[in-house]
């Protein structure tokens, strides 16, 4: 077994490495510093376009889609340890480089499974990072991690659909320039198949209709650099029937298909997160002192930063090992190894972080540090893309079949 990466990764390592150093970094106090100023807190700052410019002219753009058509043509396993480089700056990186979720999940979608027509209206500029773009599936009145009961109607009248529902927790939809939703609804609500009745529907978001409600918090966070996750109504929206993705009844496969990439990219992320949290742990550690000792010559700050290390290590190799497997077995035989890392990712990063915070004191809370904001990212990942529970039942059930 070779665990050294391949040499275009390498190159593509070391140019993102740099390009963090060199301009992301720098970027996250200025970006704070411009976000101050604007005039409403969603729109972008400047040195956000800066930084996606520089990106692109590096070759550092699209780094996440496998199809060399459209994007950069990486393997799992080759974009896996830049997307997890770019985890550290979760903020801002992700979107340097056009790799930030939902964007990246729809863009797969448009690419997979989207017509001629939708490619070139909606793909095209979203691969050029000219506009973005939101997935609207999780409704507040049901329990959305069972996708059989959402309730949004997009009913069929004419050469029209019709879409009438309300969602919440809309990533990316609070953005000025989110121009277009992914909208998950039921076409045959009555239908035998409970997984035929969805169907996937493009909304552009000047549609009469549709409604931006408000921003829904994270922990009290709005997470202002990735648009927010809004509440979204759709009162009797009307489309083109061509702006259906895919076939009538086919929403609910799409969605399975969307989420295996988006899972490991956040997971990839995450280890990023939790490499930053390390990072700022052994330097506050070296850095502090009490009691007359540095905190980093306390035996628990020893145990801490030693069980973090083993675990980001246990955690990337499970990540690295589905992304292989991604790529030689499909998504379908990754399954299980997909919601492994997307149960072990989560929870064990939000423990790093949590250390993390407690070595910093007060600090470690503020706004001064990351480590809170990245503690609300890491947390809800526990339940976005499928709470940890549903993954473990699915996963669960799996192995118990081969005793039955
Ligand atoms: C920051 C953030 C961003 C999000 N972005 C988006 C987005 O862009 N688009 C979108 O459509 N949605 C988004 N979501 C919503 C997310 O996908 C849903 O919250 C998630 O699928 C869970 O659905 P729910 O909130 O309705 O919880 P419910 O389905 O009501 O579940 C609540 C809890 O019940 C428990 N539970 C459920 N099923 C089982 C089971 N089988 N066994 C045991 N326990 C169980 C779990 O503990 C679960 O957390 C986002 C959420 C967050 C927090």
């Amino acid at each position: 077994m070779d665990f050294a990466f391949d040499a275009r990764t390498e190159e593509l390592r070391g140019k993102l490495l740099a390009f963090m150093d060199e301009h992301v970094y720098p970027a996250e106090a200025v970006a704070e510093e411009q976000r101050a100023l604007l005039a409403s807190p969603w729109d972008t700052p400047a040195v956000v376009e800066e930084l996606k410019a520089e990106a692109r002219r590096q070759g550092l753009w699209n780094l996440f889609l496998p199809d060399s058509e459209y994007g950069a043509g990486l393997t799992n396993l080759q974009y896996a340890p830049l997307a997890e480089i770019t985890g550290r700056s979760p903020q801002l990186a992700p979107t340097a480089l056009n790799c930030a979720a939902p964007d990246t999940g729809n863009m797969e979608v448009l690419s997979q499974f989207g017509d001629e027509q939708q490619k070139k209206q909606w793909l095209e500029p979203l691969l050029a990072g000219e506009i973005r773009s939101a997935f609207a599936m999780t409704e507040p009145e049901v329990a959305s991690s069972d996708a059989t009961n959402i309730t949004t109607y997009i009913e069929r009248d004419g050469d029209e659909y019709v879409v009438t529902g309300r969602k919440w927790y809309i990533s990316g939809a609070m953005n000025p320039d989110c121009r277009i939703l992914i909208v998950m609804g039921k076409t045959d609500p009555d239908g035998d198949d409970i997984r035929r009745q969805q169907s996937m529907v493009l909304v552009p978001v000047d549609t009469p209709g549709v409604t931006v409600k408000r921003a829904m918090q994270v922990f009290g966070y709005e997470d202002h650099y990735h648009g927010g996750h809004a509440e979204v109504i759709f009162d009797h929206a009307r489309v083109p029937v061509s702006n259906l993705i895919g076939e009538e009844g086919g929403g609910f496969a799409i969605a399975q298909a969307r989420l295996g990439p988006g899972r490991i990219h956040h997971c990839m992320r995450l280890i990023g997160m939790a490499e930053r949290a390390i990072e700022l742990m052994c330097r506050r550690a070296v850095s502090r002192t009490a009691f007359g000792k540095a905190l980093a010559q306390q035996g628990v700050v020893h145990n801490w930063i030693a069980d973090a290390r083993v675990t980001v290590e246990q955690l990337r190799l499970l990540v690295l090992k589905t992304a292989w497997l991604m790529d030689t077995v499909g998504n379908r035989g990754a399954h299980t190894e997909i919601q492994a890392i997307k149960i072990a990712t989560p929870r064990a990063v939000v423990d790093i972080i949590d250390r993390a915070i407690q070595l910093h004191g007060a600090g470690g809370v503020s706004q001064d540090f990351p480590l809170a904001e990245l503690y609300a990212g890491a947390r809800t990942l526990m339940i976005a893309d499928g709470p940890d529970e549903v993954h473990q039942r699915s996963l669960a059930r799996r192995e118990l079949k081969k005793y039955l």
